[in-house]
């Protein structure tokens, strides 16, 4: 279907889908059977400019929006979610700062994050707060010029892999929802190290491991914005970045249909491609149907967002719900289509599957994001 994008957005598609086919497909199954982080891929992304599409061009960047980083997401996580993902944590670990750093900071990062010199990471979850931030127990206490910062933080992407990290960290537990704040904490920070790289399910070449704090000193100035405002940043933060995951969910979920559409043409079975069984056409039907109402809703909502950045934590949960359950759905389906080839390490569907999985659960887990929706609502209703 024409989305009508401007020539701007299309090039952003074109050079996305070449990195995929080119640079991503290639290495997805090695880079997943080795459980290797793709640093090369990377670096050829960091080539074509690609870090920089959300930073405004002040600081470097392309100046891009919700919807450019969406279609780039698509097509890379066409390509693979955890080469996709680990693109995507840098955003995700840069937007903090975009969004409530002084200009002296957004200054000195931005333009590093842009040019790929610096790559960065997001920091909230711990062993005993996943959906329930408030519950983080990792303490930054301020001792006269330097911020002191202890606790555990678990499952962050691009751990040890990342130069820059963005850290939630209770600073007045007697302040509630206003006692955390963020803090950039650098690789060579002094007190700071990581736990071992965790064994995943799935998006195996991302690097998951945790972040641990131990008497660790950074300057005063490390301080996203100010003091208190570390729950509200986070929470703008994944308004804006939660339809890029639900683009890597439209980009899966095409991978997969795509699979599964060539297999159901050449598979012959009882003397007829398995495509002219009505069982089987009428899945594919419905996993393009699915797919297509998705991605007409994640760009509907990422062009909103260009427009609107307030008020926007309803659509946005919306997108990132539809679109990955649905490619959780039809990278299951493709499975199916395949059956047994499909189940096997020889085809990439299985892979897809296992990695459509964790799109339902990071960045809010899909129940959570059924929460914030029905919240909206019930704030809606009152008021009319
Ligand atoms: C591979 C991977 C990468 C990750 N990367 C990062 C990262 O870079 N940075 C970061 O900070 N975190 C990261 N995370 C953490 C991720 O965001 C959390 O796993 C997620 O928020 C859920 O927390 P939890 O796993 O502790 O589940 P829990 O919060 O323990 O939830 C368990 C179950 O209970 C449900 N549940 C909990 N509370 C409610 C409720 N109020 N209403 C309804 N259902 C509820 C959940 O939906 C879930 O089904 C990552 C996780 C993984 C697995």
């Amino acid at each position: 279907m024409d989305y009508f994008l401007t020539e701007e957005q299309q090039m952003i598609v074109d050079v996305t889908r070449q990195i995929a086919d080119e640079k991503i497909i290639p290495k997805r199954a090695e880079l997943d059977e080795k459980e290797e982080f793709p640093t090369d891929i990377l670096k050829a992304m960091a080539q074509a400019d690609l870090f920089g599409i959300f930073i405004p061009q002040e600081y470097g960047g392309y100046g891009g929006g919700c919807l450019e980083v969406v279609l780039a997401l698509e097509q890379l996580g066409r390509g693979c979610v955890a080469v996709a993902t680990s693109y995507a944590a840098s955003a995700l670990g840069a937007y903090p700062i975009l969004l409530a750093g002084s200009e002296e900071m957004k200054q000195h990062y931005l333009p590093k994050v842009a040019s790929s010199e610096y790559r960065s990471a997001f920091a909230l979850t711990e062993a005993n707060a996943g959906s329930d931030a408030g519950g983080i127990q990792t303490t930054a206490i301020l001792d006269g010029d330097e911020w002191i910062i202890n606790g555990t933080k678990q499952w962050i992407t691009n751990a040890g892999e990342a130069d820059i990290y963005t850290v939630v960290a209770i600073t007045d537990r007697t302040k509630g929802p206003r006692g955390a704040s963020l803090f950039v904490v650098e690789a060579t920070d002094r007190g700071f190290s990581y736990g071992p790289k965790e064994k995943k399910m799935g998006i195996r070449a991302s690097s998951t491991r945790e972040l641990i704090f131990k008497d660790c000193r950074i300057p005063k100035n490390r301080l996203v914005g100010k003091v208190g405002i570390g729950f509200i940043t986070v929470m703008k933060t994944l308004d804006l970045s939660r339809p890029g995951i639900a683009a890597l969910g439209l980009g899966l979920a095409q991978a997969a249909l795509d699979e599964a559409v060539v297999y159901a043409k050449q598979r012959v079975q009882f003397g007829k491609p398995i495509i002219s069984f009505q069982a089987i056409a009428h899945m594919l039907a419905d996993m393009a149907t699915e797919l297509e109402a998705a991605r007409a809703l994640v760009y509907a909502v990422a062009k909103h967002i260009n427009h609107h950045k307030e008020g926007i934590s309803k659509i946005s949960s919306m997108c990132k719900v539809f679109a990955t359950d649905m490619a959780m759905k039809v990278t299951t389906d493709a499975v199916q289509v395949l059956a047994g080839y499909g189940y096997m390490r020889d085809y990439p569907v299985e892979k897809m599957m296992r990695d459509a999985k964790i799109l339902q659960i990071y960045e809010g887990t899909n129940q959570i994001q059924r929460n914030v929706i029905g919240q909206e609502l019930n704030k809606e209703y009152n008021r009319n």
